[in-house]
C-alpha cells in the first residue's frame, strides 16, 4: 500500500484509537460458534482458526460465544474458568493472533430461554417458540451469581490473555430476555420498570469492568432492533446504551432480531448491509466507537458503510470463514481475488444447528486450517478436469496450486455450471461472486481454459493428460408420467435460462432445492427486491423510522403477489421443503407462501394431456388446468466420458453421485480430492 489516501478502502484500513489500545483497522471478525470449541485437541484448532484470520490482516477478532453458566451448559460440563490449567490452553489462541498483530476477545454467552438444558432459567417461566424446553424463573441468588459468573469469566480471560471480552446482550439470550416485557414478568428489581428490567446489563458491565480495570475492551452486543411483538422502542434502547458507556462499556455492537424472530436477517436473500440504517441511528448519539453488522460481504460494501458515517467498525463473521485474507487481499489492491460468501449458511449455521463441525460452501477448509492443506507436489503432471462447474472449478484450481499443468474443458460457453441457474434466482444473485472468484482464480493460475468444447472419450485416451478428473455434472431426470412428452412440459433449465416464457397457470412438479428456486423465479414479477434495501424492509413488515416497538409492531407486510398461479408438487406426504437447509428452509416457505403458491403433497401424478396436470392428492383426484408443467425431478450422474476411458480418472460432484449432491459437496469433493493426486 503506498498512501492511504490513494487506498479504495481507507476508512476500512484507518486504525481504531480506542485510549489505551489501537485496532489496526475496522474490521472485527463476529462470533461464530463453530464447534471447533467442542472437539479433541480444540485449543490448537481454535488457535489455527483464529490465527489464520489474523495472518489474514483482522482487526479484532471475537471468538464464539463461550458459556459461564451451569444453567447453559450441558450436565456435567464445567466453565473454562473453573477449570485448572485452561487459562494456558487459552493461550495457545490468544498468542497465535497476538503473533499475527491482531487482538481477540472472547464472547461470554448466556443463553437463558434459548438453553438446550432440564435446567435453563430465565427472567420469567416463558417459554421460548423456538426450544422444547419451559425456562425456571431464575431466582434472585441465581441472578447474583450469573453476574458473577460474566465477572469471574472475564478475569479468567485476562488471565489467557484476551485483549478484552464480548457480553452478548441480543439476540433473545438471557440479558436480552431482562430487557423486555415480553420475556421479563418479574415484579422485584429485575422486573417491571425499564429501570429495572435493564439492572441486569448494567450491573454485568459495571463490575466486570471493576473488576478488570480501565484496560481492558469491554464489547457489548446490544439488540438494536429486536424484530419480535413486544420488543424495545428506540427511546429504550438508546437509553441503554447511553448507561452501558457509562458503566464501562468500550465498544458497542449491534445485534439484530431475536432467534425466534421470522424475518431473515442474514440469509442470501436479505440484501447486502441491509440493516446498517439501523446502527446508523445509534452512531452519533453514543460516545464510543459503534459496530454495524450482516450481510456486509466485500471491501466495497464496507467501506461504503463507514465512508456514510453509519458506523466506525464493520463486523464481519461468515466473509472470514469464506476467506481468512479478508482483509489483507483489500489492503494489497487484491479485492477481485477474495472468495466472496455466498450467505447460504449451508455449511456455517446450518452445521452449527445439526450439530457438525462449520466450514464454508466455497472454502472447504475453514475450520480444517490442520487438516486440509494444499501442499505442492511432488511430481509433476498434466491433468484434464472436464466440467467448469463447482466441482472442476474447485479441483482445478487446487491441481494448479499444487504446480500440476492444467487443462480444464467445459462444452458451454461460460465457467461456472450449475450456478449459472442459481445465480438467476431472485435472492440468489450472490452466487455470481463464486464464479467470478473462480474466473479470477483460473487466470492468477494460468490454467489452460477451453470453453465451447464437448471433450469426447477418445480425445482423453489420444491426450498426453496423466489423469483425468471428470466433473460433467448431471442430467436432469425426467419422471415417467403418461403424456410427458406433452408440448406443456418443460425443464427447469430452460425455464431459468429465459429460453421458455410461461404462461400464467403452472404445476412444478418436484420441491426439492430446485423445485422451490423455480417456484421463486416464477413467482416473482420481474422486480428484484434482493438489492433493494427499502423493498425488503417492506416485504417483511420492518418500519425503518423505528417508531414502532421491535421494530415491527404494528406494521403490515407489504408482499407483492405472485403474477401466476403456481402449484409447487411432491409424492412424499410430508411437509414440502422439509429437506432444504435448516436455517433457511422456512425463509423460503414462508416467501412462497406469502405470495400465494400452493404447495400440495402426497400426490401421485397420473396424465399429462391438453386439461392440464391429473394427480391424486392423499386420495382425491384433481386436475390442475396449468398451461405448463415443469419438471424438477431430481437428477442422474452425467459421466458417459467414463466409458472406454484409458486414462487414469476420478468422478467429482454430480458426475460421481448426482443424489442430494450440492455444491457444498461439489468443492469440498473436488478440492480434497486433488489435495491428495
Ligand atoms: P455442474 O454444475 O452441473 O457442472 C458440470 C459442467 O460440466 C457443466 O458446466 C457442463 O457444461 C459441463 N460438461 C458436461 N459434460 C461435458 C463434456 N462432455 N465436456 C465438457 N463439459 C461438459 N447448490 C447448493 O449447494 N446451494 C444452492 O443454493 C443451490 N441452488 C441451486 C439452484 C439452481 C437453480 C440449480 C440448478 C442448482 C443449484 N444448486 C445449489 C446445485 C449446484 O449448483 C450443483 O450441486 C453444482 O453445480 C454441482 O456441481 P458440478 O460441478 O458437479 O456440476
Ligand atoms: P432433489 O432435492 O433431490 O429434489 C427432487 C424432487 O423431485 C423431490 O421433491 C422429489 O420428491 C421429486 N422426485 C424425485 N424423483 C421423482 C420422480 N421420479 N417423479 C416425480 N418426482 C420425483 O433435487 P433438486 O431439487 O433437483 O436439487 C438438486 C440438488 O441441488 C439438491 O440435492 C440440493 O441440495 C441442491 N440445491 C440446493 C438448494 C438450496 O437452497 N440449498 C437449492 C437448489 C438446489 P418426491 O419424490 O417426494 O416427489
Ligand atoms: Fe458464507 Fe455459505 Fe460459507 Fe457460510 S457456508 S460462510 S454462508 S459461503
Amino acid at each position: 500500500m503506498t498512501s492511504s489516501t490513494a487506498h479504495p478502502y481507507p476508512q476500512l484500513l484507518n486504525p481504531l484509537d480506542l485510549g489505551f489500545t489501537t485496532l489496526k483497522n475496522r474490521v472485527l471478525m463476529g462470533s461464530m460458534h463453530t464447534g471447533l470449541e467442542d472437539i479433541p485437541g480444540s485449543h490448537e484448532r481454535m488457535a489455527a482458526f483464529y490465527g489464520e484470520r489474523a495472518r489474514g490482516g483482522v482487526g479484532l477478532i471475537v471468538t464464539g460465544g463461550f458459556m459461564a453458566s451451569q444453567h447453559c451448559l450441558p450436565e456435567g460440563a464445567v466453565p473454562a474458568f473453573e477449570q485448572d490449567g485452561e487459562a494456558d490452553k487459552h493461550k495457545l489462541i490468544t498468542d497465535a493472533v497476538h503473533d499475527e498483530g491482531s487482538k481477540i476477545c472472547l464472547q461470554i454467552l448466556h443463553t437463558g430461554r434459548y438453553s438446550r438444558t432440564e435446567n435453563l432459567i430465565a427472567p420469567s417461566p416463558v417459554q421460548a417458540p423456538i426450544n422444547r424446553y419451559v425456562p425456571h424463573e431464575a431466582t434472585a441468588e441465581q441472578i447474583e451469581s450469573e453476574i458473577e459468573d460474566f465477572v469471574e469469566f472475564s478475569a479468567f480471560c485476562q488471565r489467557a490473555g484476551y485483549d478484552g471480552v464480548e457480553i452478548m446482550g441480543s439476540e433473545g439470550y438471557f440479558i436480552n430476555e431482562f430487557i423486555v416485557e415480553r420475556t421479563n414478568r418479574r415484579s422485584d428489581q429485575w422486573g417491571g420498570s425499564y429501570e429495572n428490567r435493564i439492572r441486569l446489563p448494567l450491573e454485568i458491565v459495571r463490575r466486570v469492568r471493576a473488576r478488570v480495570g480501565n484496560e481492558f475492551i469491554i464489547i457489548f452486543r446490544l439488540s438494536m432492533l429486536d424484530l419480535v411483538e413486544g420488543g424495545s422502542s428506540y427511546e429504550e434502547i438508546l437509553q441503554l446504551g447511553l448507561a452501558l458507556c457509562e458503566a464501562g462499556v468500550s465498544i458497542m455492537n449491534t445485534g439484530i432480531g431475536w432467534h425466534e424472530a421470522q424475518i431473515p436477517t442474514i440469509a442470501t436473500k436479505v440484501p447486502r448491509a441491509a440493516f446498517t440504517w439501523v446502527t446508523a441511528k445509534f452512531r452519533d448519539q453514543l460516545p464510543v466507537p459503534v459496530v454495524t453488522s450482516n450481510r456486509i460481504n466485500t471491501p466495497e460494501v464496507a467501506e461504503d458503510i463507514l465512508s456514510r458515517g453509519d458506523a466506525d467498525m464493520v463486523s464481519m463473521a461468515r466473509p472470514l470463514l469464506a476467506d481468512a485474507e479478508f482483509v489483507i487481499k483489500a489492503e494489497q489492491n487484491r479485492a477481485d481475488e477474495i472468495n466472496t460468501c455466498i450467505a447460504c449458511n449451508q455449511a456455517c449455521l446450518d452445521h452449527v444447528f445439526n450439530g457438525q463441525l462449520t466450514s464454508c460452501l466455497v472454502n472447504p477448509r475453514a475450520c480444517y486450517e490442520l487438516d486440509l492443506n494444499i501442499e505442492v507436489s511432488e511430481t509433476k503432471k498434466n491433468i484434464a478436469v472436464i466440467g467448469a462447474g463447482p466441482a472442476g472449478l474447485a479441483a482445478a484450481v487446487t491441481a494448479a496450486q499444487r504446480g500440476h499443468n492444467v487443462s480444464l474443458f467445459d462444452s458451454a460457453e461460460t465457467i461456472g455450471g450449475q450456478f449459472n441457474l442459481a445465480k438467476r434466482i431472485p435472492g440468489k444473485e450472490e452466487f455470481n461472486e463464486t464464479i467470478r472468484y473462480f474466473q479470477r482464480q483460473l487466470e492468477i493460475h494460468n490454467i489452460d481454459v477451453k470453453l465451447g468444447q464437448r471433450v469426447t472419450t477418445q480425445q482423453l485416451n489420444e491426450s498426453n493428460f496423466d489423469e483425468v478428473m471428470i466433473a460433467t455434472g448431471i442430467a436432469p431426470r425426467t419422471p415417467e408420467i403418461d403424456g410427458i412428452d406433452h408440448p406443456s412440459v418443460v425443464s427447469y433449465i430452460d425455464v431459468i435460462s429465459g429460453k421458455i416464457e410461461l404462461g400464467k397457470k403452472v404445476a412444478v412438479i418436484g420441491a426439492g432445492g430446485i423445485g422451490f428456486d423455480v417456484a421463486e423465479y416464477l413467482s416473482h414479477a420481474g422486480e428484484a427486491s434482493s438489492q433493494n434495501i427499502p423493498a425488503f424492509m417492506k416485504e417483511w413488515g420492518i418500519d425503518m423510522t423505528m417508531e414502532s416497538r421491535g421494530g415491527i409492531e404494528g406494521i403490515e407486510a407489504e408482499v407483492k403477489p405472485s403474477p401466476r398461479d403456481i402449484y409447487l408438487l411432491q409424492r412424499k406426504a410430508e411437509k414440502l421443503g422439509k429437506n432444504l437447509g435448516k436455517t433457511t428452509g422456512w425463509i423460503h416457505r414462508l416467501g412462497l407462501m406469502k405470495r400465494g403458491i400452493k404447495m400440495i403433497s402426497g400426490c401421485e401424478y397420473q396424465l399429462i394431456d391438453d386439461r392440464g396436470l391429473q394427480l391424486m392428492a392423499g386420495n382425491e383426484p384433481k386436475t390442475l388446468e396449468v398451461d405448463h408443467i415443469v419438471i424438477c425431478a431430481g437428477q442422474e450422474p452425467l459421466r458417459e466420458l467414463c466409458e472406454g476411458l484409458e486414462k487414469p480418472f476420478h468422478l467429482i460432484g454430480g458426475a460421481d453421485v448426482a443424489s442430494e449432491l450440492d455444491a457444498k459437496r461439489a468443492i469440498d469433493q473436488g478440492t480434497r480430492l486433488t489435495a491428495t493426486l
